[in-house]
C-alpha cells in the first residue's frame, strides 16, 4: 500500500491485488481498510480485492503480466510483493524449543524460550501480549523487535527485566498517517469517534469490554495519548471509549 501511494504520479497505472475485501484487513480492520482503500482509489490506484495472483508471466527475466486467479491479466513492468512473513524455524522443530502453531518461537515475557538460557526476540518470537490477557502473539513491528532485544539483552546478562511495551506502528499513504497502537487481534467490536468518511477518526478496537487497540488518522496526538493510557497498566472500558469527549479529536 505504501508503495501504490508513493508511485502515484510516476507509473502509468498501479494495481494492488489482495485476498481481503479491503486493504489492511488482518491488522486495522474493515473500518480504517475501506479509508484506505478510497484514499488510493481517490488517486487512480486500481484494486484487485478477494483476488489471489495465480501467476507472473514475462521473457528473459522481465515481468511482463500478472495473471490472477480466474484469468484476468494484468499487464506489469514492475511487481512489489508484500504478502508477509513466515518463521524461518524448520531447524528447531522436534528440539526443546517450543513452537506456536505458526512456527514462531514461544517465549515468557523475559524472551527466554522453553529452553533456559536460550533467548528469542523480533519477529520470530510469540511472546504474552498483556493486552490481550497475556495470550501469546507475534507481533511484527520495529518497535517491538526494537524492546524485545532490549529487554533479551538484561536477562541474558543476568539482569531481570520483564517485557513492557505497547506496541505502536503507522503507515503512511502519501501525505497521511494512519497510527495504530496496542494489538487488535480477536477484537469483537469497535468504538469509533470522529468521521471514517472525513478521514478524521479515532477507533478503538474491544475485546471482552475493553480496549485492546486504537487507530486514528488526522487526530494526533490521540493514538500515542492512548497508548501512554495502556502503558501505563489501566484499562479503558468500552464505556470509557464511547464516552470520550469528540472535541479531543481536534487537530493539534
Ligand atoms: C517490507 C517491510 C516493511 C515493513 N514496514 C514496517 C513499518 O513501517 N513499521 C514497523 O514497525 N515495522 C515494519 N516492518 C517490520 C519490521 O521490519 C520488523 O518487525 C523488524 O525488522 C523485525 O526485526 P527482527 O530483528 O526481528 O527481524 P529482521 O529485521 O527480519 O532480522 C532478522 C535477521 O535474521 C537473519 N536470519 C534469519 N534466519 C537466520 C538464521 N537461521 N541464521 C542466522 N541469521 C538468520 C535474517 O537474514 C535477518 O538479517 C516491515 C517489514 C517489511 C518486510
Amino acid at each position: 500500500m505504501e508503495v501504490a501511494a508513493s508511485l502515484v504520479g510516476k507509473a502509468s497505472s498501479i494495481h494492488v491485488v489482495d485476498r481481503g475485501h479491503v486493504p489492511y484487513q488482518l491488522v486495522l480492520g474493515e473500518q480504517v481498510g475501506r479509508v484506505a482503500l478510497k484514499m488510493l482509489q481517490a488517486q487512480g490506484v486500481q484494486f484487485h480485492l478477494k483476488a489471489e495472483v495465480e501467476e507472473l508471466q514475462g521473457q528473459d527475466g522481465k515481468v511482463s503480466r500478472v495473471v490472477l486467479a480466474g484469468g484476468h491479466q494484468i499487464p506489469a513492468d514492475v511487481v512489489v510483493v508484500g504478502i508477509g512473513v513466515v518463521p524461518n524455524t524448520a531447524f528447531l522443530q522436534g528440539s526443546s524449543i517450543a513452537l506456536d502453531r505458526s512456527g514462531a518461537v514461544l517465549v515468557d515475557l523475559f524472551m527466554q524460550t522453553s529452553l533456559p538460557s536460550v533467548f528469542a526476540a523480533g519477529d520470530v518470537a510469540s511472546f504474552p501480549v498483556a493486552l490481550l490477557g497475556g495470550e501469546c502473539a507475534p507481533i511484527r513491528h520495529w518497535q517491538i523487535a526494537q524492546a524485545h532485544g532490549h529487554v533479551a539483552a538484561f536477562n541474558i546478562l543476568g539482569r531481570q527485566k520483564a517485557l513492557h511495551t505497547v506496541p505502536f506502528f503507522w503507515t503512511r499513504l502519501q501525505a497521511k498517517t494512519i497510527r495504530y497502537a496496542g494489538c487488535g487481534r480477536g477484537y469483537t467490536d469497535t468504538v469509533l469517534k470522529g468521521s471514517l468518511e472525513q478521514e478524521t477518526f479515532l477507533l478503538f478496537y474491544i475485546r471482552d469490554g475493553f480496549v485492546t487497540a486504537v487507530a486514528g488518522l488526522n487526530v494526533d496526538p490521540m493514538v500515542s495519548l492512548v497508548a501512554e493510557v495502556l502503558d501505563s497498566g489501566r484499562s479503558i472500558s468500552k464505556e470509557e471509549a464511547e464516552a470520550m469527549e469528540r472535541k479531543a479529536l481536534q487537530k493539534t
